[in-house]
């Protein structure tokens, strides 16, 4: 990190700012020309928060000059993270694709949905028990006795599954049976659940917020790992752009950035991106082609009677489909299907 300071700035206030790090363990190199001195700070700077810096009305402008981010930074870990969700290995050559529906509805909804998204090639099972629906009156989900059905759902295929958890008030039974654990996008900010889900040792799906930067995404995987859990997978489902012919605006340059400045796999969620099923499989593919690493497809075995997200829903033929596309795509680029 560097520090600029005003032309003209007294050599004393220089000498605060420097003593002042240096009691935080910092080391200053300072160069200092005829009008303006920088200070050139070494160590972690990742613990500084630059606008604390930029209180001394002598500072012209502070500067990073790598991430705030430290675990989740591929500078210090070259190699591509794999994350292994009960034995499926997501961010390895091979694409991994989680398909299911929004909601957990019925036993005989998911059981159905999970064998056919099975047989079409998914190798997990989503479904939300737990749903943050906008208005208070949508269906919130069946909550536990939603996960009981998943877990009926996975003894039947062995498809591990992914549910978004809500609330730290579940996180004991989200540990004990859920394979994957998903932050929702409105909760990517949810520091305390967060820090919680960092104390554990269970994979997590962190979905980008609907308006966070590629950075604060990033910061927020750090919280998890900083706490101890290395297990995280990006999940990029679109952002709040302009636009609103799509529900949301897929941010394929996301994937690219997330896996340059991370180590950390990065899948794409298609769905919740458009909000229209037919965008979904040119979208998925798209996705695969700039180097995601798996995919969350919604797919309903009754779009029309869906009781959450049934106009982003795949039907199990367009599902089977997709993934028979796909295969093309991967090979093209060297991956796995
Ligand atoms: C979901 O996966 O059903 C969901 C609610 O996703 P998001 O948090 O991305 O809106
Ligand atoms: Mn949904």
């Amino acid at each position: 990190m560097i520090i600029v300071m005003k032309p003209g700035a007294p050599a004393a206030e220089r000498a605060k700012i420097k003593a002042n790090l240096e009691k935080q363990g910092f080391q200053i190199n300072e160069i200092v020309g005829t009008q303006m001195a920088i200070l050139g700070i070494i160590g972690d700077t990742s613990v500084l928060d630059i606008n604390m810096l930029k209180v001394n009305d002598w500072v012209e402008k502070v500067m990073r000059v790598q991430e705030p981010f430290k675990r989740a930074n591929r500078a210090f870990h070259p190699d591509d993270s794999v994350v292994d969700v009960a034995g499926v290995k997501i961010g390895g050559r091979k694409l991994q694709v989680m398909a299911g529906p929004c909601s957990v509805e019925s036993r005989d909804q998911i059981i159905s949905v999970a064998k056919s998204v099975k047989l079409g090639g998914a190798t997990l099972l989503r479904g939300g028990a737990f749903k943050p629906r906008t208005s208070p009156y949508s269906f919130q989900g069946m909550g536990l006795s939603g996960l009981d059905l998943l877990l009926e759902a996975k003894k039947e295929t062995g498809l591990p599954i992914v549910t978004e958890i809500m609330s730290t008030d579940v996180l004991d039974r989200f540990e004990r049976d859920v394979d994957l654990i998903q932050v929702g996008a409105r909760n990517m900010q949810n520091f305390a659940l967060l820090k919680a889900l960092g104390k554990t040792r269970k994979p997590i799906l962190l979905k980008r917020g609907l308006a966070a930067t590629v950075e604060e995404w990033i910061m927020s995987a750090e919280y998890i790992l900083a706490g101890g859990n290395d297990n995280v997978i990006l999940c990029e489902r679109g952002i709040r752009t302009f636009e609103n012919y799509t529900r949301n605006t897929l941010d394929l340059s996301a994937i690219c950035a997330a896996k340059k400045l991370s180590h950390l796999p990065v899948i794409v969620d298609p769905s919740h991106a458009a909000g229209l099923w037919w965008m979904v499989e040119p979208l998925a593919k798209a996705a695969v082609a700039v180097g995601a690493d798996g995919l969350l497809i919604e797919v309903h075995n009754d779009p029309e009677n869906a009781l959450c997200d049934g106009a982003q829903s795949l039907k199990p033929e367009r599902f089977a489909h997709l993934m028979g596309e796909l295969k093309g795509i991967a090979q093209i680029i060297g991956r796995d299907l």
